[in-house]
């Protein structure tokens, strides 16, 4: 008999459905029609892929509300939340749709014979993806990769196994063939075949560094190319000169979006001293006034946490920081999944709150002498994946941003993904980008084509 995977409804504790673990034998099946449908796909070319890409992103709108419902329901986010990620993602197989064919044309050196490099398809791109966002990660890796003729499997996470099969079958239903994209669900024991097997030409991941760092070991045994999007403690840093009343409502929807449950979430609340006692009173009633509770209601601005296990973790987190010196501005109560939107003050480097990535609603500020003093505080990470900046001056942000170790920075903005910008992270946080241009390359050959 199979193993199951049980999907919960962390709200209600409701279990919503069980779906079963393939066995090694229907694995296999699954690989070897990866194998058959890849020999097609890669010589359909960049219109057919485009069409039906189009009619992909058309089907995701037509049914927004539905699939909100779904993600909703598997992980927890509000509803307007869900029903944002669903369009996101329809925006993702547009953006793609009709920028793959430019992105990819051949390019011709300066050489006194000719020399042209090209780009061709790989094989099976294989991906593991979380439950944050559980139509986003999928579409943000599958959207390039299909249209550049690629095929795909996916194994997703056990709560949001739902989402997976609902994405599988529109694939199907927007025209692309048996084969070209897949979800597999599959145990961990099994993920070693999957990157061994010869249709898998290059591996995606977007978890944990653990999940990562096992996964990553895989694919270098094999040689495999891999992308690895992994934790972050991103910095967001408040100057002096920062318009606080901005930086105070930015910074309570960049810690607390998906309850927290972001990697680009703002987790390190970096302010100067001069600043520090009005920012963190303006944040925390920004804080204090969040509406948490069904993520169905209208109105609620907050629902729990995906999984016990991970509310769990986070009281322990929460708990510890305190004991290690740390002041509870507001919130700290948890009931069951349901995490209360909390503020702690006076974190430093050695609290656990600064070193561990804070994966839910709990906000840290860590108090700086001054901006070198605030640099020095962000760069002290193993983490290196997004980061914010707030200032009125603009050209002495641009210096600064450069100083930061981070894939991305924002000055006076929002951190967020964007299909147009490379997105992705250095140190403990990955390597490889996914989005825009850059995204699309990673999982292809670029062959030189010389003729003499
Ligand atoms: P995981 O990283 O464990 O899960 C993400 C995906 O990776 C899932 O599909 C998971 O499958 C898979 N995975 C985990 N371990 C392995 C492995 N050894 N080999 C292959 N695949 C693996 O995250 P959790 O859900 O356990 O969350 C724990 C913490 O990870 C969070 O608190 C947060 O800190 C971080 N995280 C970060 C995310 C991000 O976007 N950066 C997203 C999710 C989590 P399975 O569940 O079957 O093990």
């Amino acid at each position: 008999t199979n193993k199951i995977f049980r999907s919960i409804n962390p709200f209600t504790q409701a279990i919503i459905a069980e779906h079963e673990v393939l066995t090694n034998g229907e694995l296999a099946r699954k690989l070897e029609l990866s194998q058959s449908a890849f020999k097609y796909w890669r010589t359909t070319t960049f219109q057919e892929r485009a069409d039906k890409m189009k009619n992909l992103a058309s089907i995701f709108r037509t049914n927004k509300e539905e699939l909100g419902l779904l993600i909703t329901n598997e992980m927890g986010k509000i509803l307007p939340e869900a029903i944002a990620e669903v369009e996101k993602s329809a925006g993702n197989c547009d953006y793609y749709a009709e920028n793959a064919q430019k992105m990819l044309k051949d390019k011709y050196y300066d050489t006194t014979f000719k020399s042209i490099s090209v780009y061709d398809p790989m094989g099976a791109v294989f991906a593991i993806m979380p439950w944050n966002y559980p139509f986003w990660q999928v579409l943000r890796y599958a959207a390039p990769a299909i249209m550049a003729g690629n095929v795909t499997l996916l194994k997703h996470a056990p709560n949001v196994v739902g989402c997976a099969k609902a994405i599988e079958n529109m694939f199907l239903e927007a025209g692309f063939p048996e084969g070209v994209f897949q979800q597999i669900n599959i145990d961990i024991p099994q993920v070693e075949s999957v990157i061994a097997s010869d249709i898998v030409s290059g591996i995606t991941l977007t978890g944990s560094e653990m999940a990562g760092s096992s996964v990553a070991a895989l694919a270098g045994k094999y040689i495999k190319k891999s992308v690895m999007e992994l934790g972050g403690s991103d910095a967001f840093i408040v100057l002096d000169d920062a318009d606080l009343e901005k930086a105070a409502t930015v910074a309570t929807k960049s810690r607390m979006l998906n309850a927290g449950q972001a990697c680009i979430c703002a987790k390190r609340f970096i302010v100067t001293e001069k600043v520090a006692d009005e920012f963190v009173a303006l944040f925390a009633n920004k804080i204090k006034a969040l509406q948490q509770g069904n993520p169905l209601q209208s109105g609620i601005q907050m629902g729990p946490l995906a999984r016990i296990d991970l509310a769990e973790k986070l009281s322990c987190q929460l708990k510890n920081s305190l004991q290690q010196g740390a002041r509870m501005i507001v919130g700290g109560e948890r009931d069951h999944c349901n995490f209360q939107p909390t503020l702690i003050d006076f974190v430093d480097a050695n609290n656990i709150a600064f070193k561990e990535e804070i994966f839910g609603p709990l906000a840290t500020i860590i108090r700086a002498k001054d901006e070198n003093d605030a640099i020095v505080i962000a760069n002290d990470h193993r983490y290196g994946l997004a980061s914010a900046i707030w200032t009125e001056d603009r050209e002495r942000a641009y210096a600064l941003a450069r100083k930061i170790e981070a894939g991305n920075v924002f000055v006076n903005s929002l951190v967020r993904s964007d299909s147009r910008i490379p997105f992705g992270g250095i140190k403990k946080s990955g390597y490889g980008r996914e989005l825009s241009d850059i995204g699309i390359k990673e999982f292809m050959n670029m062959k030189s084509v010389i003729i003499e």
